[in-house]
C-alpha cells in the first residue's frame, strides 16, 4: 500500500487541557514530581509520560515531534531549534574522531561549511561526492566511514538523490544514511525509500510562514533515545532545544502543509514550463529535460508534485540580479533567501556554494552565474504572475 504522509497527521489527535481542540502549550522549563522515586526514574529515561526538563523533553514538542514522525513513517523524532540545531548534533552522535562521513558535495552551505571546516576540528573528515554517481560514492567509502549524507533534492540544481540506490550502498557498507528533506516534504518520503534518518529544516516549506527557525530528526526510537540522552546525548548536552511557543506554532501551519505544497508544485510546473517554452534555460524536476526527472517520478508520492523549488538562467549575474530588483519592485515576490513562504522568494546562488566543485565540472552542470533560484509562492492566478514575471524579462532584454 502507498504511503500517505499527509494522512498519517491528519490521524493524529490531541486535545488541550480544557477540551481545547489545540493541545495546551507547556509554559514550564521544569516539571514537578509527586514522588521522589519517579523523578529519578524520569531522569534515568523510565517514566512515561512524565517530563523533567524542557531542554529534555516537553509536551509540545513532543506533539510536534511525534507528528512530524509520523509524517515520514519513522518511530520517533526530535525538534530542535534549527535545521542546523538537527543536522550537526545528528552527525555528531554518529561520529566520533577518526570517523569519516561520505558527502554529497551539492549541499546547504551551513551543513557544507561545517563538514569542510567545522568537523575537521574534531578530526571528522568527509569526501564530497557526485551524489547522482553511484559508483564514485561507493569508491569514496573507507573502513572509517560511518555516514552517508545526502538532501533528497538538492542546491542549487535541484539534483535528485537516488535514495533506494544510496540505501542499498549504506546497508552493504554498515553506514548511517541520512537525507535532509527539507526541499521535499511530503513528495519524498525518504524513510519508505530506505533512509534511516530524514532530518528538515522546519524553517522552510513545513512551517511555511518565514516567521521562525527549527528543524527535526526523525529516525528510530533507539537514535532519537540516544540524542537526547542526558549522558551523552548531542541535542541533550548541545542545547538547540526548540521553544514550546514555536513548537506550538509549527504544529498548527504542519495541518496545512499538504494544500500548501500542492499549490507550491502546481505554480513551479505552470511557470517551468512557460519559461522553458520561451527559450529559458529552466531547471525544475517536473521538466522531461531535467536529468533526474524520470528519477523523481519512481521516488515520488504523486499528489504533491515536483515541489516548488525552480531555477531559471538570466544569462549573467548583472541580468540575474536587474531582474530579481524589477521583480521586487512589480511585488511579484522578495529578494530573499530561503523558502516556502507564501510569497514568491529569489537569490541567486551563483557557485559560491559549490567550491567543491571543480571549474569545467560546474559548467558542465550548468552551474552558472546567472541562474536565481525561486521558492515559487502560493500565488491564486499563477497565469497572472506568469505575465508579469514575463513583462519584466522582455524589459530587461533577458527574453
Ligand atoms: C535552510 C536549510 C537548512 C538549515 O536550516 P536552518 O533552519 O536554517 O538551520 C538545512 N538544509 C537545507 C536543505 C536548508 O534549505
Amino acid at each position: 500500500m502507498k504511503f500517505k504522509p499527509a494522512d498519517k497527521i491528519q490521524d493524529l489527535q490531541y486535545f488541550g487541557e480544557f477540551g481545547g481542540v489545540n493541545p495546551s502549550i507547556s509554559d514550564s522549563s521544569t516539571y514537578t514530581f509527586l514522588s521522589a522515586k519517579t523523578m529519578f526514574d524520569t531522569f534515568e529515561g523510565n517514566a512515561e509520560g512524565c517530563y523533567l526538563y524542557s531542554r529534555h523533553s516537553s509536551p509540545s514538542n513532543l506533539y510536534l515531534g511525534e507528528a512530524l514522525a509520523a509524517m515520514e513513517g519513522t518511530e520517533a523524532a526530535n525538534v530542535a531549534a534549527s535545521g542546523m540545531g538537527a543536522i550537526t548534533p545528528a552527525l555528531l552522535q554518529l561520529c566520533q574522531a577518526g570517523d569519516h562521513i561520505v558527502s554529497s558535495r551539492t549541499i546547504y552551505g551551513g551543513t557544507y561549511a561545517f563538514l569542510k571546516n567545522f568537523a575537521p576540528r574534531l578530526n571528522i573528515s568527509t569526501a564530497f561526492v557526485d551524489i547522482t554517481d553511484l559508483e564514485k560514492v561507493e569508491a569514496a567509502i573507507n573502513e572509517n566511514t560511518k555516514v552517508l549524507y545526502c538532501e533528497a533534492v538538492s542546491n542549487p540544481l535541484l539534483e535528485v538523490a537516488d535514495i533506494p540506490a544510496l540505501s542499498k550502498i549504506a546497508k552493504k557498507h554498515g553506514l548511517q544514511l541520512i537525507v535532509d528533506n527539507t526541499f521535499s516534504p511530503l513528495a519524498i518520503s525518504p524513510k519508505e525509500l530506505g533512509a534511516d534518518i530524514v532530518i528538515h529544516s522546519l524553517t522552510k516549506f513545513i512551517n511555511g510562514s518565514s516567521d521562525t527557525v527549527g528543524g527535526v530528526t526523525c529516525a528510530s526510537q533507539e537514535f532519537i533515545d540516544s540524542l537526547r540522552s542526558v549522558n551523552d546525548g548531542a541535542n541533550m548536552l548541545l542545547g538547540p532545544t526548540m521553544d514550546s511557543f514555536r513548537a506550538a506554532s509549527i504544529l498548527k501551519n504542519l495541518r496545512t502543509l499538504h494544500i500548501r505544497i500542492k499549490q507550491h508544485s502546481k505554480n513551479a510546473l505552470y511557470l517551468a514550463e512557460k519559461f522553458e517554452a520561451d527559450g529559458l534555460r529552466t531547471v525544475y524536476p517536473g521538466l522531461k529535460s531535467h536529468p533526474s526527472h524520470e528519477l523523481y517520478k519512481s521516488m515520488m508520492n504523486e499528489e504533491y508534485g515536483f515541489g516548488g523549488m525552480l531555477v531559471v538562467d538570466a544569462g549573467s549575474l548583472d541580468k540575474a540580479n536587474a531582474l530579481m530588483e524589477l521583480m521586487q519592485e512589480k511585488n511579484l515576490g522578495y529578494l530573499a533567501v530561503s523558502l516556502g513562504f507564501y510569497k514568491t522568494l529569489f537569490s541567486a546562488p551563483g557557485t559560491s556554494t559549490s567550491s567543491e566543485i571543480p571549474e569545467d565540472e560546474q559548467k558542465e552542470m550548468g552551474l552558472t552565474d546567472g541562474i536565481i533560484r525561486f521558492s515559487i509562492g502560493l500565488d491564486n492566478d499563477v497565469e497572472r504572475t506568469y505575465e508579469m514575471m514575463k513583462g519584466c524579462m522582455k524589459e530587461l532584454n533577458i527574453l
